[in-house]
């Protein structure tokens, strides 16, 4: 049952899709052009991603990354104004790593036709930060609309928001949606709460335009206290959201004039992601049963 719920292309997994569509905004480019539409009418931006991870064949991973380019187009041609995320591990980062960083280039080069060139390189479990990182450094020397993700609850962040800070990278801070073991990661909430406050500082006070990335609403308002101690003008930094999360939140965050971006996922493979929101939040476990009691 548990295989035939994870295998994308079946239409056991498809019937299904009604569970999921709060946080997936469809399954063809379309659904997810029309998903942002909607939100940039609202005042909200995005970043779109393409579902999909832990590939190990070449010819997934390939045909990942020319959706990538065709999503490209696909924004500039639509004119709504979002720009892209996109995990190694979907372009072959589990192959190889200049396989991975091919992909990526394909995809960073494409991003100009997009008025916001920007790529976001996903951050994913520890068993590929430290190659996550490596490239990014190695794509971030030859172009610079590449930026990446840091994980709040790891205990190697503090160093690599150093290092970013100095490297002049835009970097999204989050919490971290991947199991760790506490010998690398930080396991109580207060204490991922503390360092995500104490590394979104020099992020916010030396780094280049930092997404906040959470819906936590006591985070929330300690960044806000870091930019008003700071004296950090709005258009230096953006919240981040997750598509369907918290919609409430997310009004009144632009309703009080602060940049707000919408992580927008699509397309067939959302099982995965799906599943690590059920994980970590007991009120989208809830919605996801209500949906299903509820037709
Ligand atoms: C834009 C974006 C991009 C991300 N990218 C990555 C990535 O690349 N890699 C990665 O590992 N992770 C990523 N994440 C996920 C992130 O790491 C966390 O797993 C996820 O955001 C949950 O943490 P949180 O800080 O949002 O709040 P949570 O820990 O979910 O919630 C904190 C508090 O918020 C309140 N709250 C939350 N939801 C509700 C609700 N529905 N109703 C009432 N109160 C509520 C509660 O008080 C709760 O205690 C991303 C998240 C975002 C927003």
């Amino acid at each position: 049952m548990i295989e035939r719920l994870l295998s994308p292309d079946s239409s056991f997994q498809r019937r299904f899709f009604f569970i999921a569509r709060r946080f997936v905004a469809g399954e063809r480019i379309a659904d997810a052009v029309e998903a942002v539409r909607r939100l940039n009418e609202t005042g909200m931006s995005a970043s779109l991603d393409f579902l999909g991870e832990d590939v190990t064949d070449r010819q997934t991973a390939t045909k990942t990354t020319e959706t990538y380019l065709a999503m490209l187009d696909a924004i500039a041609s639509s004119g709504i104004r979002s720009n892209i995320s996109v995990k190694l591990t979907a372009i072959g980062l589990l192959i190889g790593d200049d396989f991975a960083l091919g992909n990526l280039e394909r995809i960073l080069q494409r991003a100009h036709i997009n008025p916001d060139p920007f790529v976001r390189i996903d951050m994913e479990g520890s068993a590929v930060t430290q190659r996550t990182l490596a490239i990014f450094e190695r794509a971030f020397g030859e172009y610079e609309n590449v930026g990446i993700v840091l994980q709040a609850m790891l205990r190697r962040t503090p160093a690599d928001v150093e290092r970013a800070v100095a490297l002049g990278a835009r970097v999204r801070l989050c919490k971290g949606a991947y199991k760790e073991p506490p010998s690398i990661a930080l396991a109580s909430t207060d204490d991922i709460r503390a360092q995500y406050l104490r590394l979104a500082e020099p992020l916010l006070d030396r780094g280049v335009y930092p997404g906040i990335a959470t819906h936590d609403r006591r985070l929330i308002a300690g960044v806000k206290e870091i930019v008003r101690a700071h004296g950090i003008s709005r258009d230096r930094f953006e919240f981040q959201m997750l598509y369907g999360s918290r919609p409430e939140l997310q009004r009144r965050i632009v309703a009080e004039n602060y940049n707000l971006r919408i992580y927008v996922p699509f397309g067939t493979h959302w099982a995965g992601y799906f599943y690590r929101r059920i994980a970590e939040r007991r009120e989208n476990a809830l919605f996801a049963l209500s949906s299903i009691f509820s037709r």
